[in-house]
């Protein structure tokens, strides 16, 4: 049965827990443990697919089509264990669960409650699988002292004592300031926070301070004696240059060890670090630079696009550069002549989005990189808009768009070279979608095979011809069109098993140009780069040493 960690936070948000959480996880599995990650967030929504990437974030999509928090995109970068839909949960999803088990009776007309009823759902949510792995991480989103945090917090108090004795820790994160004027590390605010879980019930086995710099021994000591943890077990969690780092960092900091004290596993195995060593020497002593423009919407929030800034820094990894980002505004080309914007750039990266506006922008940059040869990756709808570009500046289809823009004007303008997916085989059976079916879940969502054409670009990068990518999506490529963007050179070399949705494209003539209808930066790791951003960096590499 699997031994829980509960990791929480306190002081103030965006600590990095998830960071802290999966690099725990990491240096379990380098221990020789099996692990798996969990997120329960307090907000209501009732899954974070409809949230706004401004506020956000990204959403990261699983194999099994959840749409879920960022936190399980970094689960996935360290520890490589696919997260499933089980694996994220929100207080929104809980009551709806709870409401929906009310209107149909199962609670036999008793009041509802907080407690039991809403404990209950997430304790029973923190238990699925909890036989398949030894570790089982529960990250609670937002901070000790939120209201909406409450019933997790009482959850996993309950729930560590349904448990046999020394089966659950609990591991706070929280910020110790740095106040300049007196040069003096501050453990108050970690005091005040600590106290606050315990007036819930809740006692800390571990401490992980984010800090400037060291923490002092005296200051060590101060945290335990108050916040009556072992000095062993508060870690200093100092800001690094590369998030690759951290398992490194925190192993040296004792994390792994003090989780195994708390657990009294004695003697722990010893960790195997080499995997990590080799990625944190790769980041850290590259031999050359790229420059790739990120042509998008959100450029103000780069967490919009986390996993493809992630999985290029992977493709870096892999090719022993120093991937610079530079994020370029989409819009700036509805006005403006691209190419002094992108001038200079050894690679051009084109994401996905939804909506119309800075999409003739997108369009500009693939044709931009088109005509400049230089390399271009576009993720669904960089992978419609290079198609849009194809088809009107190449193929002839002046008029060539996508429905999804007409559908948001409420008038049709566009040829509908990329069209709305009405239905589609999900493994053995066949699913229907209408326009004004409730906004969230009406996308082509999670993994689906993809056939490619044998001699192709992508099956040389993939090693393969049958691959499996995940998706998030409602408008396709119409593959009536193939034929005439065939002709014209854009060579449809992936797609659906049944060859009716077209999955990858590249131009055959062009020394980098591919754009796929999936989102391959979700599957990336820096330990295992994904081979489309490993070769896109590689071409785009090439591209600096001719330059
Ligand atoms: N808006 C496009 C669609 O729904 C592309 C989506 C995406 O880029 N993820 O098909």
């Amino acid at each position: 049965m699997a031994r829980f960690i509960f990791i929480t936070g306190g002081v103030v948000s965006s600590l990095g827990k998830g960071l802290a959480s999966a690099a725990l996880g990491a240096l379990l599995q380098a221990r020789g443990y099996s692990v798996r990650l969990r997120k329960l967030d307090p907000y209501l929504n009732v899954d974070p697919g409809t949230m706004s990437p401004f506020e956000h974030g990204e959403v990261f999509v699983t194999d099994d089509g959840a749409e879920t928090d960022l936190d399980l995109g970094h689960y996935e970068r360290f520890t490589g264990v696919a997260a499933r839909k089980t694996d994220s949960i929100s207080s929104g999803r809980i009551y709806s669960n709870v409401l929906e088990k009310e209107r149909r009776g199962d609670y036999l007309g008793k009041t509802i409650q907080v407690i039991p009823h809403v404990t209950d759902e997430i304790k029973d949510f923190i238990a699925i699988g909890e036989d398949e792995v030894d570790f089982m991480l529960c990250e609670i989103g937002g901070t000790v002292g939120d209201i909406e945090g409450l019933p997790f917090f009482e959850a996993i108090r309950q729930f560590s004592q349904d448990k046999p004795r020394g089966q659950c820790i609990f591991m706070h994160l929280t910020l110790l300031p740095w106040i300049k004027a007196s040069g003096e590390l501050k453990t108050k605010p970690t005091q005040h926070s600590v106290k606050e879980l315990r007036s819930i019930g809740l006692a800390p086995d571990i401490l992980v301070c984010r800090s400037e710099g060291p923490i002092p021994q005296k200051e060590r000591e101060k945290l335990a004696l108050f916040c009556n943890v072992r000095p062993d077990a508060v870690i200093a969690a100092q800001d690094l240059k590369s998030i690759y780092e951290a398992p490194l960092a925190y192993h040296a900091e004792g994390l792994d060890q003090a989780v195994l004290d708390a657990f009294q596993i004695t003697p722990a195995p010893r960790p195997a670090l080499d995997m990590w060593e080799d990625v944190a020497d790769r980041i850290y002593n590259p031999e050359g630079q790229v420059k790739v423009a990120i042509v998008g919407k959100y450029t103000q929030l780069e967490d919009a696009y986390k996993s493809i800034a992630e999985a290029l820094t992977h493709g870096g990894i892999a090719n022993r550069v120093k991937v610079n980002i530079e994020w370029v505004d989409a819009e700036i080309f509805d006005r403006e002549d691209p190419a002094p914007h992108l001038e200079g750039f050894h690679a051009i990266l084109v994401p996905g989005g939804f909506g119309e506006r800075g999409t003739e922008g997108k369009i500009k940059a693939a044709q931009y990189a088109r005509e400049h040869e230089v390399p271009y990756l576009g993720i669904c709808l960089g992978m419609q808009m290079a198609v849009i570009e194809a088809a009107r500046n190449v193929a002839g289809i002046a008029r060539a768009g996508s429905e999804e823009f007409d559908h948001e004007a409420g008038e049709k303008r566009f040829e509908p070279v990329v069209y709305h997916l009405k239905e589609w085989v999900q493994g053995s059976h066949r699913v229907e979608r209408k326009l004004d079916d409730d906004k969230g879940g009406t996308m082509r969502l999670g993994a689906y095979d993809a056939t490619l054409t044998e001699g192709s670009r992508v099956a040389g990068i993939y090693g393969s011809t049958q691959i499996e990518e995940r998706h998030r999506h409602r408008y396709e490529v119409d593959v009536k069109y193939r034929e005439k963007l065939e002709e014209a050179g854009l060579c449809f070399s992936g797609m659906s098993p049944d060859g009716r949705l077209p999955e990858i494209v590249e131009w055959s003539d062009h020394p980098w140009f591919i754009g796929v209808q999936f989102h391959p930066e979700l599957k990336s790791k820096p330990f295992e780069p994904h081979p489309l951003f490993a070769d896109f960096v590689r071409a785009a590499k090439e591209t600096s040493r001719l330059v």
